[in-house]
């Protein structure tokens, strides 16, 4: 545990300069939580380590998200849902999940769960870029990018966030949203659970021959699922012949697969995805580089040490099977805005207050990541047994139509 000795004097000397919160990590989350802080009239200091790229127009992100209902109700609150949408945003309406073995397909129609949508494909970068223009225009707003952290203190009285050029910054709270390897997490003494799932996620997008349908496709393989979601016509660059026709895919395959794949030229590549993907919308054809991530399910054994609190990535990183990464982020950061609201300075990093939203969050992220975790070791698995209950098992999902709305709910936010 690296949390350096404590100076309460003069952290109580400096209070009144001090910030209600500190945050390390403007990724999603951690832009997103400073955003909801700023609204309810926090004063908020974002330390970020590097420069995100600007998002482009004409050459799509390769990172995207699907977002739930809830996320993007969230975005609306806080004012940036319009622009996203101007921008680029791709409502899906359908999902359909089906397995290599055969068996019964698992379908959810947003029509018949009462809703426009079941949520909308956004890029990274767009989303980030959108969270740092709406979060410059904050009076009560400090950004220090690029800078990391150093050191951490804390006490009674508040917190210091040390940064590696010096500067030092006094708060009632520090969050860590600095992702999957956080150091404030480690700086404040906090161990974390890891399983490496030996598998990568490939990244990137493809044409189909026919339309996507505005549906979430997801093909469970024996390596491992093979998403494809559908992607935004830009209103001003996407060539007519690709309307409608464009997506973006997340692949998850053994790590010795996926470093095949992803070295394969262009043909060679859509032709394994298409046979992948069992040519459900006819053959699909890579329009871009493809990235890889390292897949692991990692759980912070705490999510509160004194007056630092994990959120996002920092707190719990999941299988993307599920695509619920960002939005289980994104639901941290709503609970803490609702445990933070309405408290005095001195109560900001009120133990019991705290010890509520840990809580809260870590019992649904656990359920969360442990869920995706053996459904990945169900369909990921070439194994007899488990093939031969994967058709039975999203059978018995779509037939039981109280267990499907069920399911529905969670993945919708509900
Ligand atoms: C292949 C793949 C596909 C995915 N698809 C989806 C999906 O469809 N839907 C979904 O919801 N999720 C998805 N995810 C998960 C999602 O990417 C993560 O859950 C999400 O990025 C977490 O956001 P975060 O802000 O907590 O962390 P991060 O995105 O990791 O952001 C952390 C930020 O902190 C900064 N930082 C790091 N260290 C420091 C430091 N020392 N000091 C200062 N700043 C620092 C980083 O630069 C970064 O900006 C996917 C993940 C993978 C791997």
């Amino acid at each position: 545990m690296s949390m350096q000795s404590t100076d309460s004097a003069g952290l109580r000397r400096n209070r009144r300069a001090a910030l209600d919160v500190v945050i390390v990590g403007g990724g999603v989350v951690g832009a997103c939580l400073a955003l909801a802080l700023l609204r309810d009239g926090r004063r908020v200091a974002l330390v970020e380590s590097r420069i995100e790229p600007p998002w482009q127009p004409t050459s799509p992100d390769l990172r995207v998200y699907a977002l739930a209902p809830d996320s993007l109700a969230l975005l609306d609150e806080l004012g940036i849902g319009s622009a996203l949408r101007y921008a680029r945003c791709q409502p899906y309406q359908a999902m359909r999940v089906w397995d290599a073995a055969g068996g019964d397909a698992l379908a959810f129609d947003a029509h018949s769960l009462g809703r426009d949508a079941l949520g909308a494909i956004v890029e990274h970068s767009l989303l980030v870029e959108t969270l740092w223009t709406a979060l410059r225009q904050q009076a009560a707003f400090t950004a220090h990018v690029p800078a990391t952290v150093s050191g951490l203190e804390q006490d009674a009285a508040g917190v210091e966030v040390t940064l590696a050029d010096g500067t030092r910054l006094r708060a009632a709270l520090a969050v860590a949203a600095d992702g999957a390897d956080s150091v404030l997490r480690g700086l404040a003494g906090i161990e974390v659970d890891r399983h490496d799932y030996g598998q990568r996620g490939l990244v990137g997008y493809v044409e189909s021959e026919r339309s996507h349908e505005n549906t979430a496709w997801q093909r469970f393989l024996p390596g491992g699922p093979l998403a494809v979601l559908p992607f935004a016509d830009a209103v001003d660059n996407t060539p007519a012949a690709l309307r409608g026709r464009r997506s973006s895919f997340v692949w998850t395959l053994p790590n010795s697969e996926a470093e095949r794949l992803s070295t394969l030229p262009g043909a060679e590549f859509s032709r394994e995805i298409t046979r992948a993907f069992d040519a459900r919308l006819g053959e699909l054809r890579l329009l871009s580089a493809i990235a890889s991530f390292p897949l692991r399910r990692q759980l912070a054994q705490r999510y509160v040490a004194g007056r630092v609190v994990l959120v996002g990535d920092a707190a719990h990183a999941v299988h993307p099977l599920a695509g619920q990464g960002v939005n289980l982020g994104l639901r941290d950061v709503a609970c803490l805005r609702r445990i933070l609201a309405g408290a005095e300075f001195s109560e900001l990093g009120e133990p019991r207050r705290l010890a509520r939203y840990a809580r809260e969050r870590r019992s649904e992220n656990a359920v969360a990541a442990w869920s995706f975790d053996g459904i990945n070791r169900l369909f990921s698995n070439d194994a007899v047994l488990p093939a031969l209950l994967r058709g039975p098992v999203l059978g018995l999902v779509s037939k039981l139509e109280p267990l499907r709305r069920l399911l529905a709910q969670r993945a919708l936010g509900g």
